[in-house]
């Protein structure tokens, strides 16, 4: 199928579906809640009954974001939730390349008899999982993937500035602020476009990242000045929180994010990893610089993956079992020596 049949056959999708749920991965970012917040703001204006499902809470500091506020949380309503994907007619998932990725929800996802098309930039999506796949590693974000897709869906119709606003945040946050390398011309071109609808881009920065509670301001204060381990000889740096950190702090969803990216900000530095002690799993970001490879590194060692320069992934050992694991990994990984 060439593009021009991939948007025909999801127009027909949509047209056929009546009740349409817009679905992205657990702990959701800034370009899954803008992605799905675009999406329901699209389908709202086809006379759709759209509906968000999230598999649990989104960071403070995106709820500002236009429909993100009707999103059912499945942690909070797992029935409404699981009814929901249960009886729709289509699912779009979004910014995630497996249902191993929505935590709960994977298998009434999978045993859903809804149609299910996936919009994404991860690489290795699981294509046999979606009838329809969307999936371009090469888009700085899924949200930009989405306003693709948007565009071609319904070319005669200006994009609102709802779904513009979502777009950039989707855009922003998961090209760290125009820093990474996903930034293409193709994403400055698309940015330039939104500018064009009218968006804020100095009030969404804001809204995004100068919004933090004071506790996550002095968590990041702890977590650099007492739990930073630099390890010049393979170029890498680590950070880790435990639980009774987080608690100290008061963590609220999202506190976390973005604090592995200070390791990285080190002179000399190619490989950074984040800790935090979670129920029962040790959950853990990887960034890098140039060829340091995040995703092989998450998905051969720590039951994760994502992207080349930023990944995540799962550990079920101790704080101190996975810590010592990653730093006897280190002379093996060929890129920092
Ligand atoms: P973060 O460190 O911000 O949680 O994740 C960084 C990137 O890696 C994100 O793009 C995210 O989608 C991806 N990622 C995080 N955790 C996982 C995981 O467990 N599995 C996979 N496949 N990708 C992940
Ligand atoms: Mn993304």
């Amino acid at each position: 199928m060439n593009t021009f049949e991939y948007i025909s056959k999801f127009r027909e999708l949509i047209e056929k579906s009546e009740n349409i749920v817009i679905l992205t991965h657990y702990n959701p970012d800034g370009d899954a809640i803008g992605s799905c917040a675009a999406w329901h703001d699209f389908f709202l204006s086809l006379g759709k009954s759209s509906q968000i499902v999230l598999p649990n809470d989104f960071p403070q500091n995106l709820k500002w974001i236009k429909g993100s506020e009707t999103a059912v949380i499945a942690t909070k309503e797992m029935k409404k939730a699981e009814a929901l994907i249960a009886y729709a007619d289509l699912i779009v998932c979004n910014d995630f390349q497996s249902f191993s990725r929505v935590g709960k929800l994977e298998e009434i996802s999978l045993k859903s008899r809804a149609k299910k098309v996936l919009v994404d930039h991860h690489v290795d999506p699981e294509i046999e999982q979606f009838d329809l796949v969307f999936s371009n590693i090469e888009s700085s974000s899924t949200a930009e993937v989405v306003f693709e897709i948007i565009t071609q869906l319904t070319p005669e119709e200006p994009v609102s500035k709802t779904i513009a606003e979502a777009i950039y945040v989707g855009i922003m946050t998961d090209t760290g602020s125009f820093s990474f390398s996903s930034g293409h011309k193709k994403t400055f071109e698309i940015v330039a476009e939104l500018i064009d609808l009218g968006i804020d881009t100095c009030r969404i920065y804001q809204e995004v990242y100068s919004t933090f509670s004071e506790n996550r301001m002095r968590m990041l204060g702890h977590c650099l000045t007492n739990r930073l381990k630099v390890l010049p000889e393979f170029s890498t740096a680590y950070m880790y929180l435990a639980k009774e950190d987080l608690y100290r702090f008061r963590e609220t969803p999202g506190d976390t994010e973005g604090i592995v990216n200070y390791a990285l900000a080190i002179k000399g530095i190619k490989f950074a990893a984040f800790f935090t002690e979670r129920e029962k799993r040790i959950r853990i970001s990887f960034r890098s610089k140039g060829e340091v490879d995040c995703n092989e590194f998450a998905r051969t060692f720590f039951n994760g993956g994502g992207h080349h320069n930023a990944s995540g992934g799962d550990s079920f050992e101790t704080m101190e079992e996975t810590i010592q694991k990653f730093e006897k990994l280190l002379p093996e990984l060929k890129q920092l020596n």
